[in-house]
């Protein structure tokens, strides 16, 4: 299928369940051709995950296209702030205080506020980088009265191997009880089941583009 069409079935998919939802196409790893056919369709978000490479993706695009809404969805290495904060628009992957700290004076530097999600490691996974649940209020707190940072929700990658839809609840659940409105979850593969359990932002690569190169 081509992106116009997966892009048409998608965005089908939201007005049958969360109108309100917002689709980020996921453009890393692919080619630029493909970008300008999803730009040519009317699409405007798109995640990216690594820094040098949403430059070489979008920053001369963003000049032909002022309309342009950048995510991050990537580990952000702290070194990497400056950059982040003069390129996305939202930054989903607050996951470390360390990092909180330096969003926080660089955004003050640029006076420009982004609006963040912290990432939740929702299913406690020792390799995966996000906050725990338990530790959630407390690092809220860091990040909006110590920081100074606009928080807006919460993220969450499900692990591989479990049923993503006990994640998304889950989520849902914790943003609920700290009173965060928005919720980053569902990608290709999940993301009418995020849908339902009441994502307002969904990640969608493969799905939308077609396959990624490696
Ligand atoms: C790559 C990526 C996606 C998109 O994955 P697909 O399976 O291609 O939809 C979503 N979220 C994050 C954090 C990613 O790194």
């Amino acid at each position: 299928m081509s992106i116009s069409e997966n892009r048409a079935v998608i965005l089908q998919t939201f007005k049958d369940r969360r109108p309100a939802a917002k689709l980020i196409a996921v453009s890393k790893r692919q080619p630029d051709e493909r970008l300008d056919e999803a730009l040519a369709c009317g699409q405007r978000i798109f995640g990216e995950n690594r820094i040098q490479e949403a430059q070489e993706h979008w920053q001369e695009r963003r000049a032909a296209y002022p309309d342009l809404e950048l995510h991050l969805i990537g580990p952000l290495q702290t070194n990497k702030v400056k950059e982040a904060v003069a390129l996305f628009d939202v930054i989903h992957t607050l996951d470390r205080e360390k990092l909180a700290v330096k969003l926080g004076e660089e955004m003050a530097a640029q006076n420009k506020a982004v609006p963040c999600l912290i990432q939740v490691n929702t299913g406690e996974e020792e390799q995966k980088s996000g906050i725990s649940a338990q530790n959630l209020p407390d690092f809220l707190d860091f990040c909006r009265h110590t920081c100074g940072l606009p928080i807006m929700g919460l993220m969450c990658i499900p692990p591989i191997d479990a049923p993503a839809a006990l994640h998304f609840a889950f989520l849902k659940k914790i943003a609920g009880e700290n009173a965060l409105s928005d919720l980053s979850m569902g990608m290709s593969e999940d993301y009418p089941k995020a849908l339902d359990l009441g994502a307002t932002m969904i990640r969608v690569g493969s799905g939308f583009f077609g396959e990624r190169a490696l």
